[in-house]
């Protein structure tokens, strides 16, 4: 029976700990928090967003996207969601691909996948830190704060540096580079971004919708409807989170990136300036900051006439055309520089990692050293926002779980 080590009790490890013993190895799982999978509990707002039915490598970044399609096809939407059944989860299917569990609850998650991992003869060691990996001959050895044990095979399932406080930890990236393995440098994805402005931090609290772009050395580079909410330290919102791939990637690159906003973004673009203009024909006798405010949220108002200098007692019939024109213009595109990201802390997944060049797509396996894999997000593969993450853990999970146990 071959004995197998799991570093890290995350997504990507429970999965493959559970195929690996229904294969018939022998799994021991470490994990350094004092219980497992507690980035599944913080999941999706403690919902879990556990799988989208539409994934494709168009959903993922990294230098070689591609390399998430053998696992994702292994593990299509209807083989989850039979694994779930099987396992005594049921999902609630959205619409748009999203998937949660039944219950709304992250915690049926983990309780199902742990009660599947036990019954499987799963070990799990928790409280338990891994601090280095060795390779002598045909055998691993497995340091751990407390005590040494030898391996045939070792999973690296230790995810990113995002979340910190969650137990994240960047010791993946030092066990693989210990075996050669290239690490691409890592940022923090789906994480609120630092603008460079003067006002943003008076709008902090304001929530709107708007039309994000992202525009990285001047050019636009991708564009989101949706939520965005303004903070002391920049933005943040569903938009912002949508961009903040490319936009952290960017900054990586010491790249020059901004993100121009468009309050009104149910209207043509084309055609926002007389829509602006019929609004003041009917209220001329307003002042300007009243008038934009049955439009738009106050404090946005206050500080949208600051930036295109007009003063907000100004009566609108008394605006020149020319004034009227660059208000229409600052609503279509009001932008803003961004500086940074807000940091691992408050990123819920990293770009970068183990370089997937070195790393058999169809077994996870390293291409370095024999027995060794890798799964989840220690790979330089980040997925978009809606299940993708999760997605690749499972499935990547999976299929190394199932070599491991041959
Ligand atoms: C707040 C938040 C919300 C999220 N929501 C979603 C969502 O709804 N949908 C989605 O698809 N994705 C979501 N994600 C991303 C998703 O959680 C991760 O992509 C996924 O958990 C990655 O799985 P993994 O197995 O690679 O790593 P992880 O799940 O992070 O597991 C790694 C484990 O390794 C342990 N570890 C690290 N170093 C050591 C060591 N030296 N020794 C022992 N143990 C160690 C860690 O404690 C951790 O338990 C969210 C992330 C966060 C932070």
């Amino acid at each position: 029976m071959k004995k197998t080590a799991i570093i890290g009790g995350g997504a990507s490890g429970l999965m493959a700990a559970l195929f690996a013993a229904r294969a018939g190895a022998n799994v021991t799982i470490y994990e350094h928090n004092n219980s497992v999978g507690k980035k599944i509990l913080a999941s999706g707002n403690g919902r879990c967003n556990i799988i989208n039915t539409t994934a494709t490598y168009e959903d993922y970044a990294g230098a070689d996207p591609q390399f998430v399609t053998y696992a994702l096809k292994q593990l299509n939407f209807h083989y989850f969601e039979k694994f779930c059944h099987s396992i005594g989860l049921l999902l609630d299917i959205k619409d748009d691909g999203r998937c949660y569990p039944l219950s709304n609850e992250a915690k049926s998650v983990l309780i199902a996948l742990k009660s599947a991992v036990s019954e499987a003869g799963v070990k799990i060691i928790t409280d338990s830190k891994v601090t280095a990996i060795t390779k002598n001959d045909s055998h691993f050895n497995v340091q751990t704060d407390q005590d040494k044990q030898r391996y045939n095979n070792v999973l690296i399932a230790t995810g990113s540096q995002a979340a910190p406080q969650l137990g994240a930890t960047a010791d993946g990236y030092t066990f693989a580079r210990s075996f050669g393995h290239e690490i691409l440098p890592t940022y923090p994805s789906l994480v609120q971004l630092h603008l460079n402005s003067r006002n943003h931090h008076k709008m902090a609290g304001v929530k709107t919708t708007a039309e994000v772009t992202l525009i990285i050395d001047g050019k636009s580079k991708d564009k989101v409807q949706g939520d965005i909410l303004f903070a002391a330290y920049g933005i943040s919102g569903l938009a912002i989170l949508d961009i903040s791939q490319r936009a952290s990637h960017a900054l990586l690159h010491k790249q020059r990136v901004s993100i121009s906003l468009n309050l009104l973004p149910h209207y043509d673009r084309g055609e926002l300036a007389s829509i602006i203009e019929k609004v003041f024909a009917s209220v001329a006798q307003h002042d300007v900051h009243t008038a934009l405010c049955g439009l738009l949220s106050a404090k946005i108002v206050t500080y949208l006439l600051e930036d295109a200098a007009i003063t907000q007692n100004t009566t609108v019939s008394t605006l020149s055309p020319k004034d009227v024109k660059k208000l229409a213009h600052l609503i279509g595109e009001w932008k803003f520089e961004v500086t940074d990201t807000h940091g691992f802390k408050h990123a819920e997944v990293s770009g970068g990692g183990v370089s997937t060049a070195q790393v058999n797509n169809k077994t996870m396996e390293s291409k370095l050293v024999e027995g060794l894999y890798f799964t989840g997000e220690v790979l330089d593969i980040v997925g978009r926002r809606g299940g993708y993450n999760f997605n690749f853990a499972w499935a990547s999970g999976m299929i190394a779980g199932k070599e491991m146990g041959k």
